[in-house]
């Protein structure tokens, strides 16, 4: 029995689908106009952590992610320039070619992590009819009201307005720059549509004049098309609590006229060595730039399932280190199973599937079970063994079944190279840090790095 986490009631609850057997799922993509990170990508190995979890209890999944190509201005506050057209006229390239650019690169990240692409992907630019409709039931109900620079959603009609951050309007717009528009009846009241200017690129023809979606209609309308006006699951980050959730709770709502979502399921922050990720301190990452350090996609994969998904995780190369090391062992290790000529018990095989099993369940908690994973691969080198880590890897995606008796980017280091670490780490543990860092240089110079971990260090040649 799959229990979750769900943030509408802050508490683990039993899950339960509409339909027996079946799982319907909403999860938030991205806005197209630049590279993913990898603190975006966090939340998509989370997405795909859930979809295979539900996959391996037997469920017959139907999700739906959208791609946001318009919409989504600069400012949480209806104001400010579209981010694709921003990133268009910054690059000289139509709207249209950027979202192609970046949908497609996000898409090869998902490949190089394993990461499945929900059954539906949805985008914005291909839905406007659907939206304009929605907006136009708002209007009709009495929920949204016109002004002169767009529609928008009326939340005094909504009093369970924010239900989901537990926030009052207030604590939800602190930190949110809100411009003043004297015509909104209250601050907090979204754009659920917005007239186009002339020079805007993105526009199409509706009842109010030629304009564009709001960010949080686009989601509400794609969701509820394909899933229909009840579904089970929908996903996203913590970041998308008090906004953009609370945005679409509303306007579902006020649509459907009752509750449309029965779990909202939501994974939390990157940090980079413990503080913010951003572009001034030049610690953003993608995938790809990771692959040039040395790492592979798939030692980021077992790095995120390290933590869980509720915690934030710190990123740190020292992490990544461990993690590369900890993943090829586990698939060195495997790999002598392979081989392997012992027989392990049915019941002691049985047992660790139950471990295993309970511990994805139990809301989704990984981290548990890879350390079932890796007490299991202690057991006497047997074939067993290792069919049994390909059925947890069906969870996992950690491609187990390429194991392999070493990791291929691993040179060996010499033993002097060896000796010089050792010392350095002895002169460390000693305090005598002149001598440590004397010989940290010596060894740069030499074309290594020593990073210091937990249990000690690990030393990388440069590349
Ligand atoms: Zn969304």
């Amino acid at each position: 029995m799959l229990k979750i986490y769900n943030t509408l009631s802050r508490q683990k609850e039993e899950f339960k689908p509409i339909n027996e057997g079946k799982v319907t799922m909403y999860s938030c993509g991205p806005t197209v106009y630049s590279y993913a990170h990898i603190g975006n990508l966090r939340t998509y190995i989370f997405m795909d952590t859930f979809r295979r979890v539900l996959k391996y209890d037997g469920y017959k999944l139907k999700g739906v992610m959208n791609i946001t190509d318009v919409g989504h201005l600069l400012s949480d506050g209806d104001e400010g320039e579209d981010k694709m057209a921003k990133a268009a006229r910054e690059q000289k390239k139509s709207p249209w070619e950027i979202a192609e650019f970046y949908t497609n690169y996000f898409f090869e990240d998902f490949k190089k992590l394993n990461i499945g692409k929900p059954e539906v992907i949805a985008k914005a630019t291909d839905h406007i009819q659907e939206m304009i409709k929605d907006v136009q039931t708002l209007i009709d109900k009495g929920y949204a009201y016109e002004i002169d620079d767009g529609i928008y959603f009326d939340i005094s009609k909504f009093p369970d307005y924010g239900k989901l951050s537990r926030l009052s309007l207030d604590e939800q717009q602190a930190g949110a720059r809100v411009e003043v528009n004297s015509q909104k009846r209250h601050p907090a009241d979204f754009a659920v549509w917005k007239k186009a200017e002339p020079e805007h690129i993105m526009q199409w023809e509706s009842p109010w004049g030629m304009g564009y979606p709001g960010w949080h209609i686009e989601c509400s309308s794609m969701s509820r098309k394909y899933l229909g006006s009840r579904f089970d699951i929908h996903t996203g980050g913590v970041d998308a609590i008090p906004v953009h959730h609370e945005n679409e709770i509303a306007q579902n709502e006020a649509l459907e006229g009752g509750k449309t979502v029965n779990y909202w399921v939501h994974s939390e922050f990157m940090l980079v060595n413990n503080g913010k990720m951003s572009k001034s301190l030049g610690n953003v990452y993608r995938i790809s730039q990771l692959e040039e350090m040395g790492y592979a996609p798939l030692d980021y994969r077992y790095f995120c399932l390290n933590a869980h998904y509720r915690k934030k995780l710190n990123f740190t190369f020292e992490g990544m280190d461990g993690a590369k090391t900890s993943y090829a062992r586990l698939l060195s290790t495997l790999y002598q199973h392979k081989a392997g000529t012992n027989a392990t018990d049915k019941d002691v095989l049985a047992e660790y599937k139950k471990q295993f099993d309970e511990a994805v369940n139990d809301d989704l908690n990984v981290p548990l079970a890879l350390g079932v994973l890796w007490t299991m691969v202690k057991e006497p080198k047997s074939k067993d063994i290792y069919e049994l880590a390909l059925q947890f890897d069906k969870v996992l995606g950690l491609s187990l079944d390429k194991a392999q008796p070493q990791a291929q980017s691993e040179e060996p280091i010499s033993d002097d190279i060896r000796k010089l670490a050792d010392e350095r780490y002895a002169a460390k543990k000693a305090k005598d840090f002149a001598t440590a860092d004397a010989l940290r240089a010596k060894l740069a110079d030499l074309g290594y790095t020593v990073l210091d971990t937990k249990e000690g260090y690990t030393l990388r040649k440069d590349k």
